[in-house]
Parts: structure tokens; sequence; C-alpha cells
């Protein structure tokens, strides 16, 4: 069954999209069957894995609004272990028409788990924004990543975050974990970058993954081509960076054991 992971920061540019689209790609890699939800209707995620979001057919606002089949929303990736549920900007739309839904914060949950013993992780990659369509991701989701750019200010906004998280638990997901805080954006030639790296290490300690994404131009123009870092150019430092942090989730997880055993552990 598929552990599920939502990015998420209200923040914006920090690295939500690229994080969860090169993830995924990297469990892809990794032989780790993975599905990627595009939650956001700026659909970069989509556009992302090489979709044009203006043409495609069916989004995750079917499921969440109308009582669509999940599984005719997926589609399929040139990465073999790589699928998506793609974003529509009608998802702009969605949060106002689900105000009067009822059991409207558990519509992710509820599609998702239509899917969820075909794939090893599904990814939600979130809007910067604490909107119904993000509590829905939080809502079905076991563990959010936080991705944090390492640049002024990375801290703002973090506590209102994770108090929002707090709320969540108490009231609507009691399961769900912080898998944890990635550093992105990470340029070596800033000085900057290095005080944020100790001031996010000294707040949030082991919560802080190991691995840091450096600020890296393929990984910036990847999406312009459509493609997963893997795809784009799979020994540039990006590429190494996210693979690198796919196998250090993996291993939070106890799961690069499993891969040769069985695979069913969550
Ligand atoms: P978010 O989803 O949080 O808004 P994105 O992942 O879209 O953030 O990243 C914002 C911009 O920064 C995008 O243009 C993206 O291509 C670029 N970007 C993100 N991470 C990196 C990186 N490590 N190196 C270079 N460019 C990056
Ligand atoms: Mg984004």
């Amino acid at each position: 069954m598929a552990k599920i992971i939502a990015i998420t920061n209200q923040k914006g540019g920090v690295g939500k999209t690229t994080t969860a689209i090169n993830l995924g790609a990297s469990f892809g890699v990794l032989e780790y069957k993975t599905l990627i939800v595009d939650a956001d209707p700026q659909a970069n995620a989509t556009s992302g894995v090489g979709f044009d979001p203006r043409e495609v057919t069916g989004s995750i606002y079917d499921c969440l609004i109308d009582d669509v089949d999940v599984k005719s929303l997926i589609l399929e990736t040139d990465n073999p272990n790589l699928s998506i549920i793609p974003a529509h900007i009608d998802l702009v739309g969605a949060e106002l028409e689900m105000i009067s839904i009822s059991n409207r914060e558990h519509r992710l949950k509820s599609a998702l788990e239509q899917i969820k013993d075909d794939y090893d992780f599904i990814i939600i990659d979130c809007s910067p924004s604490l909107g119904l369509i993000t509590v829905n991701a939080l809502t079905a989701a076991d563990s959010v990543i936080i991705p944090v750019q390492c640049e002024y200010f990375a801290l703002e906004g973090l506590g209102k975050l994770l108090n929002t998280i707090k709320i969540i638990q108490s009231r609507l997901n009691p399961d769900l974990d912080i898998e944890g805080i990635v550093l992105t954006l990470y340029d070596t030639r800033l000085r900057l970058a290095n005080q944020v790296v100790d001031e996010v290490k000294t707040h949030f300690q082991e919560l802080v993954f190991d691995t840091i994404i450096h600020r890296n131009t393929r990984l910036g123009e990847a999406p312009s081509f459509g493609e997963t870092i893997i795809m784009h150019d799979a020994t540039c430092k990006g590429a190494i960076n996210y693979l690198n942090f796919a196998r250090e989730v993996l291993q939070k997880n106890d799961l690069t054991k499993m891969k040769n055993k069985d695979k069913q552990i969550f």
C-alpha cells in the first residue's frame, strides 16, 4: 500500500513542485511505483512531467467535485514507474464549489484510498495556500515534507504551517506525521545559505533531512522541457541531490531493505 506524502509550504517558490516531481522521478528510477497528484491550480507539476494543462481532459478537480472514477484520471509519464493525476486551471473554482459538498475535507482521501494499493508512494504537490484543497491533501496524507528555501526569512511562515498541521492532526487526521524539512535552492557561493542551514537545523534538529538540494541550473530549466531532472540530465548535481534525497526518505521509512523482500510494508 502506498505511503502518501504531501509536499507543502504556503510560501511560493520554495521548491515544492521541483521536489514533488523529482522526488517522484527518483523513486521511479529506484523502482518504487509512484503517483504524483497535482493539487495546485497552477499545474506546474503537470507541465513539469510533460503534459499541457490546457489539454488534459480530466484533472484532480473531477474527483474532488464530481464522482469521476479516480483511475480514469491517471496519466502515464515517460518514466515507467511515474504517473500523475494532473491539475487544470478549473481547480481555482474547486475551492468555492467544494464548500457546499458534504465530507468536503475528505474528498481526496476517499479517492486515493481506491488506488493506494497500486503504488509504493503517492506524492501530493500542494499549492501555496492553506485553502480547502490543501486541507484535503493534508487529510489524505500519511506525512508531509516541507521544502525550505535557503534564503532570507526562511523560517518565516513555518510557525503558521506547523500550527495548521497541528489543527489538521487534532481535527481531521490524527496520524499525520512530519516526514521532514528539506532545504532547497542552496547556493554554495552565498554565506547566507550556510547561516540559514544552521538556523533551520538549530530550530528543527532531527526533522531536517541531511540531503540539501543545491541551486542547479539544470533543475531550473528542466520544467521548460516538460522533463523531470532524471530525464533531462540524470548526471547533474540536481539529479544526484534528488536521488540521494529519495534514498534518505526510503531509509527513514526503513524501505531500502524491504525492496528485496516484501514491498507491502505500510
Ligand atoms: P514552488 O512549487 O514552491 O512554488 P518551484 O518548485 O516551482 O516552487 O520552484 C520555484 C522556481 O525555482 C521554479 O522556476 C523552479 O524551476 C526553480 N527551482 C526550484 N528548485 C530549484 C533548484 N534547486 N535549482 C534551480 N532552480 C530551482
Ligand atoms: Mg508549485
